[in-house]
């Protein structure tokens, strides 16, 4: 049976890295055309901040994940693909201060381009409307099949486990 039609899923595809980061691309894109419009400097600068903050991420929440373990020196999972494994593997649950880097890391992603935004009512409602669908959208179809049980987002039912 292939992998990915097991209940539980081992391996992501690329397909599944397309589509997850297509989704990723619209609260993304929104921020970036309201902050564009005010200051490429500052596009500039909200770039970067993503990109340190997902490695923050990276570092503290996805060295624990069982795709981050798989073979391989590159990560190959919905988010990342070919992604050099900069970080030393964890095995064992986060720790409370991994937990707490990882989450506020995620909120301060998500707040970074508010004041931009509030600028451009419309651009702010598909945003929030964005990383709902997001959200609601991992939840859903993800989690209750994910293999990182150690996630405080991960909910399959424990007969499966
Ligand atoms: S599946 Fe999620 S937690 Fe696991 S390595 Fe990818 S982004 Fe990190």
């Amino acid at each position: 049976m292939n992998p990915t039609e097991t209940p539980l899923k081992i391996r992501h595809t690329f397909l599944d890295f397309l589509y997850w980061n297509l989704l990723v691309s619209v609260p993304f894109i929104a921020a970036c055309i309201a902050i564009v419009e005010k200051s490429i400097a500052w596009l500039i600068i909200y770039i970067i901040a993503c990109i340190s903050l997902v490695m923050v991420i990276y570092r503290f929440y996805c060295i624990h994940c069982p795709h981050y373990h798989q073979s391989g020196k590159t990560l190959k999972c919905m988010f990342f693909w070919w992604m050099p494994k900069f970080f030393k593997a964890e095995s064992g649950p986060l720790s409370p201060l991994e937990k707490t880097v990882s989450v506020i890391t995620l909120l301060v992603i998500i707040m970074l381009p508010i004041y931009w935004l509030l600028l451009r009512p419309g651009l702010l409602v598909i945003y929030l409307l964005s990383i709902g669908v997001l959200g609601l959208t991992l939840r859903r179809y993800e989690c209750k099949r994910c293999v990182y049980f150690q996630c405080p987002s991960n909910c399959v039912p424990e007969e499966l486990k």
